[in-house]
């Protein structure tokens, strides 16, 4: 990306914005997704006007012809990226840049514009410039953001939209874990699969989520918080919305990479972390019997998931229709927690120079 000049929003400010008091109500105890902020972001995007009117906004309802583009055949995309407060009071965001890319792949996948990295990190700026009172300081919390594209055009014929939007909403997020991380229960999901070979898998749309719902519920109805999906040759691929890292005895650290699965920037940063502290990390490929047989061998000591709302969650059971294996807990899963949120929140050196400062 060369040269991308900066865009020029228009702002309409809400009138009718949360009091003080009404926003330190949500924000003492803010849930995940269900409360946002009083402005939203938009740009649009038209085959002969690229990207155009850039909008700050009262969040509200999206006027959407019934015969949009999205509604009927889910060409959509999003991202998942946070604001933490520092104890100084500024506000950052960790490596947007890699948000943008990974938002630019998706894109490319679901035949949908390609948004420039400038104007993705912009557009968090100009949310933060009108809703930064909405960034929580309390222990474990921030601002979530959901950029978002989608097609937008009035049409019914099967082709790329030719009209698009991309909106960016923030929604304040509580502790993930009250009351401490807890190991979860994985379902594995044998009837199911959420990505195939050249499919959509490693892009982050909507259509994933939606074929995961009944995986999901299955695993709920079996007493389990979460599904892991396998690939056609019965390997690991991931979980609905985490990725899955395996710690084995001789200090190997193992994620399935495939061109099927999600590259969560989660996942990228603690295997860095990893690797900062002389582990080796490998990326490639583990079957579902290898995984049973190395918990089983004592040769895999810990298997936790990662993704940017949760951060890490330990593994605690894997569970089937014929079984149902413990997983080994270990100290590494909680340590690189420990150290990525501590970057995140500017209580330790940041090395790898991975926060971009937000309110300034
Ligand atoms: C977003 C997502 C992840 C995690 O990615 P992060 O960048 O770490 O938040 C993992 N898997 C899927 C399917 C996802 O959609």
């Amino acid at each position: 990306m060369t040269d991308t000049a900066p865009l020029t929003f228009a702002v309409t400010k809400n009138l009718a914005a949360k009091t003080a008091a009404q926003r330190e109500e949500i924000l003492a105890n803010p849930g995940f997704g269900t409360n946002f902020t009083d402005h939203m972001v938009d740009i649009c995007w038209s085959e002969n006007g690229g990207w155009h009117r850039p909008r700050v906004q009262p969040y509200g309802p999206i006027p959407l012809d019934p015969a949009a583009a999205v509604l009927h055949y889910g060409q959509e995309i999003f991202e998942g990226i946070k604001a933490y407060r520092h104890a100084d009071g500024s506000v950052h965001t960790f490596r947007p840049d890699r948000n943008a890319a990974r938002l630019r792949n998706s894109a490319r996948r679901l035949a949908l514009p390609e948004l420039p990295t400038e104007y993705f990190i912009q557009s968090l700026r100009e949310l933060i410039a009108v809703d930064e009172a909405w960034v929580p300081s309390g222990a474990d919390q921030s601002l979530y953001f959901r950029p978002f594209m989608f097609a937008k055009e009035a049409f019914l014929g099967v082709r790329p939209a030719k009209k698009v939007a991309y909106y960016v909403i923030a929604s304040p997020a509580g502790a993930y874990f009250s009351g401490g991380v807890k190991p979860v229960r994985i379902w594995l999901s044998e009837n199911y699969s959420r990505a195939g070979k050249g499919g959509t898998g490693a892009a982050k749309t909507g259509g994933n989520y939606a074929s995961s719902l009944l995986p999901q519920s299955e695993a709920y109805a079996k007493g389990c918080d979460q599904v892991v999906f396998l690939d056609q040759d019965r390997n690991v691929e991931e979980l609905g919305g985490m990725n899955v890292v395996f710690v084995f005895k001789d200090g190997r650290i193992l994620t399935p990479q495939s061109d099927s699965i999600l590259e969560g920037i989660t996942r990228d940063s603690l295997l860095q972390l990893a690797e900062d502290r002389g582990l080796t990390v490998e990326r490639g490929s583990i079957t579902l019997g290898e995984w049973r047989q190395g918990v089983a061998s004592g040769d895999i000591v810990e298997v936790f998931a990662c993704g940017t709302a949760a951060v890490v969650t330990p593994i605690g059971a894997l569970v089937s229709e014929e079984f149902e294996d413990e997983q080994p807990q270990g100290e590494l899963a909680l340590s690189l927690r420990e150290e990525l949120t501590d970057i995140q929140y500017g209580r330790r050196e940041d090395k790898h120079g991975w926060l971009v400062r937000l309110d300034a």
